[in-house]
Order: structure tokens, then C-alpha cells, then sequence
């Protein structure tokens, strides 16, 4: 068969064809275990039948009206995220349907935001270098990467990076007169799982407080309880001004969120932002079936007890190719003195295979489902254990 698909992606030489729990089958029949989750999507594992029971009797009931209206399931689920956002400030919500288009939203808030308050020419956001807010082309312009601002241009303008971590950069780059906005990923993902500082958070969330500048957390992967909080900003006690969330957040249906919290809860108003299939009756039911897993006290403990379990044990081998292992809860990197995508391919071809992610170049990414159980992971981590 001719490979019809755009040349996007570096794929993997496998075609799944169905997944149970952690685990993902080949159409050859070859069995995989999976710590991506498809990138933290998958976070309830595949084919949870709590989801697809959901799902389908969603599907029979409405999937789908238009935004002029209101469903009952869309309103419950809501209804629900704010809540489970409340400890973070939240008040209300905007639903999309990915990442890069949640990330849009809270550009399109704290740009207006400011425009309102203090007329034209505040519409800066500053965020960090390394970061990664999505690939549509303001959140490209928002992504403090040199690679991706290479082929696209022109970019939207207005977007400044600097140093993760350097407080006098910040100090200097949050000018009062000209910038609206301080969006960061509580714990970069894609760069190589590298977790903000307290002091940079506390420094960050009261110098943008002072400045009437947004404090916006890309919440995309690190949220919906994916380092063991519901928000990462909770594990550093922080109320953001706004928060993106998305992967997770469906369970492997696409959903987007917008949060915003007293400053901005008021900002968008009718005929100032849309979306078609933006939190449609399908994609609110799969979202509250992992909103009511996900909000569980001994559940998002578990998910700290795992991801400390994977730590622990990658740490007690003190292999001389493992230099580094970080991370919160089940979202950990683990730098390596060799390239990891070589590994990736390796773990494939294993029998089982395991399924790995890189962030970075000697860089390997864990993200596996909230669901492993302590036996896949010490299955999992034996299979890479042999491979280093
Ligand atoms: N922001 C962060 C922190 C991400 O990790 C990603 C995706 O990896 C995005 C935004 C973009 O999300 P999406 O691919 O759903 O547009």
C-alpha cells in the first residue's frame, strides 16, 4: 500500500490495532506495553470500559448541537472541571479541542484583557525558552524553540522568550507597559521533563500580581492529575490567572479547556471566540468519566506513589548510562549518555515491546497510563533495563 499520509511524523515501524489497559496489540498480533499513553492522552488506559460505556451510550443519546445551545452533559462536565480547578482559582471555562487550540484561547484572554484595561500596545507574552505551547502558528510563536521558527513565517508577533529559571530576566522582561501575559508549563514537557523551581513559581506568580501582568499556566500535559495533582500549579501552591489543559483531559477524545479565574473569567464575551466541535456532548461525557476517576484523592496518590516506584527503581540500578532521573508523578524524564531514539527503536522490536518517548536528544519520556499496575512497571522497566 501506497503511504498516503504527509510526511509529518517519524513513525515506528508498527500498525496497532487494538489496546486493554496498558497494553496495545499489532496487526501482526505482537503485544506492546505502553508508557506514552499516546503523549498523555490515554490516561485511563485503552479501551477503560468505564469510558466506552460513557461513550457509546452518549453517542446513542446526542453526540453533537451547535454552540447556540447548551447539552446536559456538556454543562455537568463544566460544571465539574471548575470545580476540580476551583483550588487553582478557576471560574469558568471555555471548551476546545486540543492543546495548541486551548493555548489560542488564553492568548486571545490575556491580550484582551489588557487591551480593555489599559488600551493598545500592552499585548506582550513572555514565555520560556525550551518551552512547547503547540504547532498552529501563534502557538509556534509562543514556543521559545530556534527550530521551529524556521519554515512558516511570518509568525505572530509579540511573543518574547527567556530563561527558565533566571529571575532577573523575568524581572526585566515583565514590563508593566507593554506585556499582558507570563505563560509557562509548570514542568516543560517536550524540552526533557524539567520542572520549574518553587522559588521561580512564588517569584513569577507575585511579580505578575504587582504588575496586573497574567500569570498563565500550560497545563496541557502536566494536568488533569498527571504529577500526582490535579494542576500541577498546586503542587507549588499558586493561583493562576488562566490554565490550559487538553491530552488527558478526554481520556483519548479530543477536548480542550480554556480556565480562567476571577481577573479573566469575564474577559470573552459573545461572538469573541468559538469552536465547532468544541466541547460537544461526546467529548463532555468521555471528559467526565475522567474527571470523576481523576478527582479522587487516593487515586491522584497513587499516581505519586507509581511515579516515585519508577524512580526509585531506575535510581537503585545506578547504571552508568542513566545520569539523571526527574519528574513529577507518572511524568518523568530520564537522561541517558546515548541518543534515545535508538532506544525507542530497540524497545519496539523487544518480545513484548515496550513503547518509549524521547524528550530530547538523550532524553527518554515516560508517560504511562494512571492504570499500570506495579507489575507492568517493573515488567517495563525490566525490558528497558536490559536494553541500557
Ligand atoms: N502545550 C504543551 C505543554 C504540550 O505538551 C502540547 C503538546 O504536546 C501542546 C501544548 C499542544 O497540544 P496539541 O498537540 O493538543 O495541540
Amino acid at each position: 500500500m501506497n503511504d498516503v499520509f504527509m510526511k509529518t511524523y517519524n513513525r515506528l515501524p508498527v500498525i496497532f490495532e487494538k489496546g486493554k489497559g496498558a497494553w496495545l496489540t499489532g496487526t501482526d498480533g505482537k503485544e506492546y506495553l505502553d508508557f506514552t499513553s499516546g503523549i498523555a492522552v490515554n490516561c485511563l488506559g485503552h479501551a477503560n470500559p468505564a469510558l466506552l460505556n460513557a461513550i457509546s451510550e452518549q453517542a446513542g443519546k446526542l453526540m453533537h448541537v451547535c454552540n447556540y445551545y447548551k447539552t446536559d452533559t456538556a454543562t455537568l462536565f463544566a460544571d465539574k472541571l471548575v470545580s476540580a480547578c476551583a483550588g487553582g482559582g478557576m471560574k469558568n471555562v471555555f471548551l476546545a479541542n486540543s492543546g495548541a487550540e486551548a493555548n489560542e484561547g488564553a492568548c486571545k484572554i490575556a491580550r484582551k484583557y489588557s487591551l480593555m484595561k489599559y488600551g493598545k500596545g500592552r499585548h506582550t507574552i513572555v514565555t520560556l525558552l525550551g518551552s512547547f505551547h503547540g504547532r498552529t502558528i501563534t502557538t509556534l510563536s509562543a514556543t521559545g524553540q530556534e527550530s521551529f521558527h524556521k519554515d512558516f513565517g511570518p509568525y505572530t508577533e509579540g511573543f518574547v522568550f527567556i530563561e527558565p529559571g533566571d529571575t532577573e530576566a523575568l524581572d526585566r522582561a515583565l514590563d508593566k507597559n507593554t506585556v499582558a501575559g507570563f505563560f509557562i508549563e509548570p514542568i516543560q514537557g517536550e524540552s526533557g521533563i524539567k520542572p520549574m523551581t518553587q522559588e521561580y513559581m512564588d517569584f513569577a506568580a507575585k511579580l505578575c500580581a504587582e504588575r496586573d501582568i497574567l500569570f498563565m499556566l500550560d497545563e496541557i500535559q502536566t494536568g488533569v492529575g498527571r504529577t500526582g495533582k490535579f494542576l500541577a500549579g498546586e503542587l507549588y501552591g499558586v493561583k493562576p490567572d488562566i490554565v490550559t489543559l487538553a491530552k488527558g483531559l478526554g481520556g483519548g477524545i479530543p477536548v480542550g479547556a480554556v480556565l480562567a479565574g476571577e481577573k479573566t473569567a469575564e474577559v470573552f464575551q459573545p461572538g469573541d471566540h468559538g469552536s465547532t466541535f468544541g466541547g460537544n456532548s461526546l467529548a463532555a461525557a468521555a471528559g467526565l468519566v475522567v474527571l470523576d476517576t481523576v478527582t479522587k484523592p487516593d487515586f491522584l496518590a497513587d499516581i505519586t506513589r507509581k511515579g516515585e516506584l519508577i524512580k526509585d527503581t531506575i535510581i537503585s540500578w545506578k547504571h552508568p548510562k542513566v545520569t539523571v532521573v526527574r519528574g513529577k508523578g507518572l511524568m518523568i524524564g530520564v537522561d541517558i549518555t546515548i541518543d534515545a531514539w535508538p532506544v525507542l527503536e530497540i524497545a519496539l522490536k523487544e518480545n513484548p515491546g515496550l513503547l518509549l518517548l524521547t524528550a530530547g536528544k538523550q532524553t527518554l519520556r515516560f508517560l504511562p497510563p494512571y492504570i499500570i499496575s506495579d507489575g507492568e512497571i517493573e515488567q517495563g522497566l525490566n525490558i528497558l533495563k536490559k536494553i541500557l
